[in-house]
């Protein structure tokens, strides 16, 4: 099972929380268990999992990883956004989400963060779900 989502990025850099349209996917299945596979068919983005809560972690992620890896600096990628580039294979462009009873076995505090690194742009996440083996 395999389903597209769009996602409207409004800043340069952005962390914006999809687990409620993950969610909705895996509840909108019927499956039991199995693994949601999340994955970001872009250059320039990227997912992550994180604190949802306090806004705060959102923005310190943001903001070290621009200290980390700046706008500005000795690149050869004529197109400008080599941060960008850097960002997203810093932080991957895949993540796996175990589910029980239609349900992600998310941690309290954790979210899934779609990352944004050289919106704003109309992006879009791949959802695939692969179903356990029941005994
Ligand atoms: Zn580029």
């Amino acid at each position: 099972m395999i389903k597209e989502i769009s996602i409207k990025t409004s800043r340069r850099n952005e962390l914006i929380d999809i687990t409620q349209q993950v969610q909705d996917f895996v509840s909108a299945s019927k499956l039991n268990e199995g693994i949601c596979l999340i994955f970001v068919p872009h250059t320039t983005a990227a997912v992550t999992i994180n604190e949802n809560a306090d806004p705060d972690v959102k923005k310190d992620l943001l903001q070290k990883l621009s200290q980390l890896i700046p706008e500005v600096d000795n690149y050869s990628h004529s197109e400008g956004n080599s941060d960008a580039h850097v960002k997203s294979s810093l932080v991957g462009c895949s993540i796996a989400v175990p589910f029980k009873e239609s349900k992600l076995l998310l941690g309290t505090w954790q979210g899934i963060l779609f990352c944004e690194f050289d919106g704003p742009r109309q992006r879009k996440a791949v959802l695939s779900l692969v179903q356990g083996l029941s005994r």
